[in-house]
């Protein structure tokens, strides 16, 4: 391990270690994994906003290529140098469509329209186009049922640069990847004779795993998997990954015994949340210097089992830390594992220092 690097000044805290190591031993596992199968693995960049000083090593231990749903991400990526192909994960908006043409190998759309204006913009690049489908979890793709008329037009305008078709799910309707919704992508793909079907992410790795991923499915986008470890659609950890990837500290400025419920008539709080408090008489409680601008406080994991995480307010998280058996101080760190949406929005905070640990 390095010694750690000086946050922006004097302010280190919060602080978010990387464990970089840890995320390489979980994208080049799950790559094999994947590779066993025929199924080739692109890793969605999108929760680290593709940061290079993660997404490079990654490069350099032998991850191929690399996905993201801003473009702003992926222009990062190419601004640092990296050359890999890079695949555009969310449905471009219209206004996109030349930095798409100047930094992105692959994209996915939905809509004619949006496809006309890529295959008509020129650029540094023949982006090649796969056409999202939506078997079931109401997110983006055009609805499996009357796929036909959109994919007849598409192989019409774009050609060869349709290479493929996608599909996405678990993320919005919660729809779980099986057979069957696999199965629909594979017999679209049949029908227009295209190569390529990108049939899931984090959350279709049970379908590898069980073995029961139909054959004709050829490539994933896999990103929480291999950031975190965890599969949250599933509500499981995904095996063979290390879920050690981040740590959260925190700087504990408050402790001090109150009540457990609030005092006084009670309207909402700053977010327009309605709390519900259990009377669980006087608790030692300790306030973290970390709120719901940094991370979303219900995916804070706290690696002291004995403390559990009451609330938050932008600034300010409670704890409750009655149980612990340690003696607790101001000026003490704790420390978290994060939720999916706890580490996207810690990563987007620049209130919090991330400390990248090679
Ligand atoms: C975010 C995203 C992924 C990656 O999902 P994970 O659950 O993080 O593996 C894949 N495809 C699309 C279209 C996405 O938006």
């Amino acid at each position: 391990m390095k010694p750690e690097r000086k946050g922006e000044g004097v302010f280190v805290y919060p602080k978010l270690d990387v464990y970089v190591e840890k995320i390489i031993h979980n994208a080049l596992y799950l790559q094999q994994e994947c590779r066993k199968v025929g199924v080739e693995l692109t890793v969605v960049t999108k929760v680290v906003r593709a940061m290079p000083e993660i997404v490079i090593p990654l490069r350099d231990a032998g991850v191929g290529s690399f996905g993201d749903s801003r473009m702003q991400n992926i222009k990062r990526l190419r601004d640092a140098g990296v050359e890999n192909p890079l695949h555009l994960i969310r449905i471009p908006m219209l206004s996109e469509v030349d930095a798409i043409i100047e930094h992105a190998d692959f994209v996915f759309v939905s809509e004619i329209d949006t496809l006309k204006k890529i295959v008509a913009a020129k650029g540094k690049r023949k982006t090649a186009v796969l056409f999202m489908i939506d078997v079931g979890d109401i997110r983006e793709g055009v609805w499996y049922e009357h796929a036909d008329r959109s994919l007849e037009q598409a192989v019409k305008i774009a050609g060869r640069r349709l290479i493929g078709l996608a599909t996405n799910l678990g993320c919005f309707g919660g729809v779980l990847p099986d057979e069957t919704n696999m199965r629909m992508l594979c017999d679209l793909g049949k029908r227009y004779a295209l190569p390529t079907l990108s049939g899931g992410n984090s959350a279709a790795l049970l379908l590898i795993e069980e073995q029961r991923l139909p054959k004709e499915i050829n490539h994933y986008r896999v990103g929480e998997a291999v950031f975190l470890g965890t599969d949250v659609t599933r509500n499981r950890s995904v095996p063979g990954t290390d879920p050690d990837t981040f740590i959260l500290q925190a700087e504990i400025v408050e402790i001090q015994v109150k009540p457990s419920v609030p005092v006084g008539k009670i309207g909402q709080d700053a977010f327009g949340r309605k709390p519900e408090f259990e009377d669980k008489g006087l608790r030692k409680k300790a306030i973290i210097a970390v709120g719901e601008q940094d991370v979303i406080a219900s995916g804070l994991l706290p690696l002291d089992p004995k403390i559990s995480v009451l609330h938050a307010s932008s600034d300010h998280t409670i704890l409750d830390v009655t149980e612990s058996a340690q003696p607790y101080k101001i000026g003490e760190k704790l420390s978290f594992r994060l939720s999916y949406g706890a580490l996207l929005r810690a990563m987007t905070s620049e209130y919090i220092f991330k400390n990248i640990v090679v």
